[in-house]
């Protein structure tokens, strides 16, 4: 579904992306694991054409992402949603109207009996079918990130892209957003990428992870054989973050 060949990215003299190659597949959950720094949120947006990339091949279900082609690049954004430690909600707008916005961004009118029931729906399977008018003032942390979950989902996309999605919530409540997650990967068949700086989430929900660190993928696998076995860099982690 995502398809990294020898990506590099800098920021002047600063090499952010070294080499890179991550193959990710159709329908899976997969981890981006590293320290902050490490270079995470930089790849994310280089796939979703946020970012341009120096060199190398990205390609996002069969399609180049190539910052050239704006037309394509604008239907491949489409079919990425993505979602922040911050959520990033409009607090002028109600959870309603937060999740409806990516509609209007993309010229559709959110106003037609088809979209106003996607809405609620997807409203409904986060769990905040009460909270349909409040604003996001109103709402926990683990709320406005369920609101910013239905927003990613409205254009139907194919991919889910979290980036530090549960950093900002305690562990209960990044154990409930994460099981979300996981119903969305499995009900709607969406590829969910993870990036997290925490070993917790890549152990609850990913089913490969690559482990980054100064913009070198130094491990990849599963996470029970990565957690196994570790290699001498990914001990440090595990290390440190324990
Ligand atoms: P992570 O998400 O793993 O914490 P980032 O991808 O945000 O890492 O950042 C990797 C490195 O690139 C950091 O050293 C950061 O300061 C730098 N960086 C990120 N974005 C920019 C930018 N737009 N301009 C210059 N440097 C950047
Ligand atoms: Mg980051």
């Amino acid at each position: 579904m995502i398809n990294l060949v020898n990506v590099r990215k800098s920021f002047g003299e600063l090499e952010v992306l070294k080499d890179i190659n991550l193959q990710i597949h159709e329908k899976e959950i997969y981890g981006i694991i590293g320290q902050s720094g490490a270079g995470k949120s930089t790849l994310l947006r280089c796939i979703n054409g946020l970012e341009t990339y120096d060199s190398g091949t990205i390609t996002v279900d069969g399609t180049a992402v190539d910052e050239n082609d704006k037309k394509q690049l604008r239907q491949l954004r489409k079919d990425m949603g993505m979602i922040f430690q911050n959520f990033n909600l409009l607090s002028r707008l109600d959870v309603y109207d937060n999740v409806a916005l990516p509609l209007r961004f993309w010229n559709e009118n959110p106003n037609t009996e088809e979209n106003k029931k996607k809405i609620e729906h997807l409203i409904e399977l986060v769990g905040l079918k009460d909270k349909m008018h409040e604003r996001p003032e109103n709402l926990s942390g683990g709320q406005k990130q369920r609101v910013a979950i239905a927003r990613a989902l409205v254009n139907d996309p194919k991919i889910l892209l979290c980036d530090e999605a549960t950093s900002a919530l305690d562990p209960r409540i990044t154990h409930g957003i994460l099981e979300l997650l996981k119903q969305i990967n499995e009900e709607l068949g969406i590829t969910v990428v993870v990036v997290t700086h925490q070993m917790e989430v890549v152990k609850q929900i990913c089913q490969r992870v690559a482990f980054l660190k100064h913009g070198v993928v130094l491990a990849e696998g599963k996470p029970e054989e990565l957690f196994v076995k570790p290699t001498e860099d990914v001990k440090k982690f595990l290390g440190e973050e324990g």
